[in-house]
């Protein structure tokens, strides 16, 4: 049996893809009906709590997470009794935005200009250092655009500095992108790495709605460039599991952004559009199994459900679609779905996107 910590949706995806493989799975939650409780032994408890990890590991063959914020003495703590993958230090790289960038360089990964801010010295010298336009964020706790601003003058820049508490804090050079892409790679416990196409994502107000895969006219030198990256993080870390690196792209140019050490929003697509998808593979890698391919079956858009969950036929009738709820009550801004769109013969595909887009925000039933 694998223990997951956190029972949100890609904990329940996850549950549900060891369900397939004859795996059983127990889930660490904080709440009782989170959307993992249907289909796993959910366990609620803190992750603060020893006692609750310990009785939460007790005969578990292997501990792997499904959000970055699962505090790190957490999983350091579990990782004594029974493996725990991925390995807590990429738990931890990932959870602080400056040690993340810093690694980034430090394996010749191109990144946005950053500078580090603990005070107002710091803070004048990132200004001199990155300049502006440029983005301040928290160097922890960030998620979905949370703990960010964006600045474009001196002003903007210090009522941002004293909002977010002046130090703990990182100033990235404002990057004018063309798209942001996404790569989904698994790492075995052998040390194999397999890699999903680069996939192209679009956000709205820091919440991503739409992922297209494979991203559209990229050139096989920047995938090239992207799994160089990767397997550069994932050897580094003597990673297992899935991770994602989301990317900004200027032209053929690519920077790094941030990684995230788990399944990804981005690599839902591969449920119906890849051989294997990003949650079996994770559930292979941490269960020592061999990785399955993760060669596209066919090109495939996915929409985020967002804050309302659509009529259920008015979207299994689209060609293509396949529809994954969470089971979780629609709130403004909560993601409860979403719909995978292959491209199918005889469908015009951006036509069924467009017409899912629409559906998608009528009313909820
Ligand atoms: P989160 O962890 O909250 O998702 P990100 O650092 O990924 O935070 O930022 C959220 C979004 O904000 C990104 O997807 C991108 O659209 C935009 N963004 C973040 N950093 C920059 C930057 N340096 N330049 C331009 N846009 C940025």
């Amino acid at each position: 049996m694998i223990g997951i910590l956190g029972g949100g949706q890609l904990g329940r995806m996850l549950a549900l893809a060891a369900h397939r493989l004859g795996i059983g799975v127990r889930t660490l939650e904080t709440v009782a009906d989170a959307p993992a409780s249907s289909v796993s032994e959910l366990y609620v408890g803190s992750f603060d709590d020893v006692d609750a990890l310990d009785r939460f590991a007790k005969g578990l063959s292997a501990v792997t997470y499904e959000f970055e914020n699962v505090p790190v003495g957490a999983a350091q703590h579990l990782a004594e009794h029974v493996p725990v993958y991925p390995p807590p230090s990429a738990l931890e790289v990932a959870q602080d935005r400056w040690a993340e960038k810093r690694l980034f360089r430090s394996l010749g990964i191109d990144t946005p200009a950053f500078a580090i801010i603990d005070d107002d010295a710091s803070f004048e010298k990132a200004l001199r250092e990155v300049g502006l336009p440029a983005v301040l964020k928290t160097r922890r706790g960030g998620y979905d655009g949370k703990g960010q601003y964006v600045v474009k003058t001196l002003l903007e820049a210090r009522q941002a500095y004293q909002e977010l508490g002046r130090a703990g804090l990182i100033l990235e050079e404002f990057v004018h992108f063309d798209r942001e892409l996404s790569l989904v790679a698994v790492r075995s416990q052998e040390g194999e790495s397999r890699f999903y196409p680069l996939v192209e994502n679009h956000h709205r107000e820091g919440i991503l709605r739409q992922t297209i895969a494979p991203a559209p006219g990229v050139t096989p030198a920047v995938e090239a460039v992207a799994d160089i990256w990767a397997k550069r993080l994932l050897d580094h870390w003597n990673y297992v599991g899935v991770f994602a690196v989301e990317l900004f792209a200027i032209g053929d140019k690519l920077l790094a952004n941030e990684i995230a050490p788990r399944v990804h929003n981005s690599g839902h697509w591969t449920m119906e559009g890849a051989e294997v998808c990003q949650f079996e593979n994770h559930l292979r890698a941490v269960a020592g199994l061999p990785l399955g391919s993760t060669a596209v079956r066919a090109p495939t858009t996915m929409i985020n459900l967002i804050g309302q969950i659509p009529d259920r036929a008015s979207i299994l009738s689209l060609p293509g679609a396949h529809l994954h709820l969470y089971g979780k009550e629609p709130r403004p801004g909560r993601k409860v779905g979403h719909i995978n769109i292959r491209v199918v013969p005889d469908a015009d595909h951006a036509e069924v996107v467009q017409q899912a887009l629409r559906r998608a925000q009528s009313d909820p039933t």
